[in-house]
C-alpha cells in the first residue's frame, strides 16, 4: 500500500513505525524471531543472522532518534523565505492527543483534523452533537492562538470502514462519499455541523468540507450552516454562525474550475493524496501502481498552479495538504509554485 493509504497515515499518527504492500509475512514470522523493519525505506528483513547488520541498523536507528532531537531544535525558527515570504506549517491530524506532538515540531495550528477518526471510534453508533462539541472545543481550545480546521466527515473511498456506508456500488471511489453522504444523511451531517458551530465561538476554529465537487454543495452547505446557527439561537445556545467554511479540492475537475469554488468559499485547501490519486488515475493504496503516483507530474502541477492563483485573485489563504506538502523532496517546488 501507498504511503498515502490510510493505514499509512495512522501508523504515522500513532508513531508506530510501518511497512506495507508484505504480502504472506505474517504466515512467515514465529513468535520471537528477530526482524528489522525499515518504516523510511519500507525494507523488512526476517531473522537478520549477522551481528554486523544489527549493530548496522542500531546505529542507524539511533541516528535517526538524533536526527529527529536536531530537528525539533529548529522548531521556533520562522518559516520565511529569503525574500521574506512567511509560510505556516500546520499538522494533520486523527486524534485529539497528537495536538502536543504537534506543538513539539512547532505546527503553528493544525491545518487538517479528520473527523472520520472520532466517527469510528463511536461505531456502529454515531457521535452525538454534544461529542462532536467536545472534542472540537477541546481540540480549538489546545491550538489557540493557532487556527484548528476541522474537516467534516470524509468517509468512503478507501475510508471504508463504517457501516453508515452504502456497501453495494460498484466503484465506492466514485460513489456517495464524504460530502455526498453527508448532504444525504442530515442525521451524521447535522449533529456534527451544529457542535462544529457551537465550538466556533472560539476564535480559531474553521470548517472545511472534502471532495468538493460542484458550486452547489458549497452553497447547500452554507444554507445548512445558517439554518442551523439560526436554531440554536433559538433553543438559546450560543453559536457562531459566520465560522469560516472552506474547501478541500480533491477533485480535478474542481481544480479546473477553481476560480469558481474560490468565489464562494473562505479559505481553500488542496488534497494532494486524492487529487493526484484521480488526476493520475492510480488508487492511492494500490503497491503495483505505486510507480505511477507522482506529485511532480507536469499535469498535477498545472493544477497546483491554477489553484494557488485562483485563491489569490479570489483574495482567500490557499493551504496545501496530503503527504505531498511534507515530503521535503518538493519543499522548494511548492514555495515556488506559491
Ligand atoms: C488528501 O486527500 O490530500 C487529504 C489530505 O485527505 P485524506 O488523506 O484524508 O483523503
Ligand atoms: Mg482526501
Amino acid at each position: 500500500r501507498g504511503k498515502t493509504s490510510h493505514t499509512a497515515l495512522l501508523a504515522q499518527a500513532l508513531s508506530v513505525p510501518a511497512a506495507a504492500g508484505l504480502r504472506d509475512i505474517s504466515q512467515q514470522v514465529r513468535p520471537g524471531d528477530s526482524i528489522i523493519l525499515d518504516g523510511e525505506t519500507g525494507e523488512v528483513q526476517l531473522l537478520p543472522d549477522e551481528a554486523e547488520t544489527l549493530q548496522a541498523t542500531q546505529r542507524r536507528k539511533a541516528w535517526i532518534v538524533r536526527e529527529e532531537q536536531d530537528i525539533a531544535q529548529a522548531r521556533d525558527l520562522p518559516a520565511v523565505t529569503r525574500d521574506g515570504v512567511e509560510i505556516a506549517i500546520r499538522a494533520n491530524i486523527e486524534f485529539a492527543n497528537e495536538v502536543k506532538a504537534a506543538a513539539r515540531f512547532g505546527a503553528q495550528g493544525v491545518g487538517l483534523y479528520r473527523s472520520e477518526f472520532l466517527f469510528l471510534s463511536h461505531a456502529p453508533k454515531l457521535p452525538s452533537e454534544d461529542e462532536h462539541y467536545r472534542t472540537y472545543v477541546e481540540i480549538a481550545r489546545r491550538v489557540a492562538p493557532h487556527p484548528a480546521v476541522f474537516r467534516t466527515l470524509d468517509l468512503g473511498g478507501e475510508k471504508s470502514f463504517h457501516e453508515v456506508l452504502e456497501r453495494t456500488e460498484s466503484n465506492p471511489a466514485l460513489g456517495q462519499r464524504a460530502g455526498r453522504l453527508c448532504l444525504r444523511r442530515p442525521d451524521i451531517f447535522r449533529p456534527q455541523l451544529r457542535g462544529l458551530l457551537r465550538a466556533a465561538t472560539h476564535e480559531n476554529l474553521r470548517v472545511m468540507l472534502p471532495l468538493v465537487t460542484t458550486r452547489d454543495e458549497i452553497l447547500e452547505v452554507r444554507r445548512i450552516l445558517a439554518m442551523e446557527a439560526e436554531k440554536l439561537k433559538a433553543e438559546g445556545r450560543e453559536a457562531r454562525a459566520d465560522v469560516p467554511l472552506g474547501i478541500m479540492i480533491e477533485v480535478p475537475a474542481a481544480a479546473a474550475a477553481a476560480d469558481v469554488l474560490c468565489r464562494e468559499s473562505d479559505f481553500v485547501s488542496i488534497g494532494t493524496n486524492d487529487l493526484i490519486q484521480c488526476a493520475l488515475a492510480v488508487d492511492r493504496g494500490n503497491e503495483s501502481v505505486n510507480y505511477l503516483y507522482q506529485p511532480t507530474h507536469p499535469g498535477v502541477l498545472r493544477m497546483l498552479r491554477f489553484i494557488v492563483q485562483s485563491a489569490e485573485r479570489a483574495g482567500i489563504p490557499v493551504a496545501l495538504c496530503g503527504e505531498m506538502a511534507a515530503d521535503v523532496g518538493v519543499t522548494a517546488l511548492l514555495v515556488g509554485l506559491g
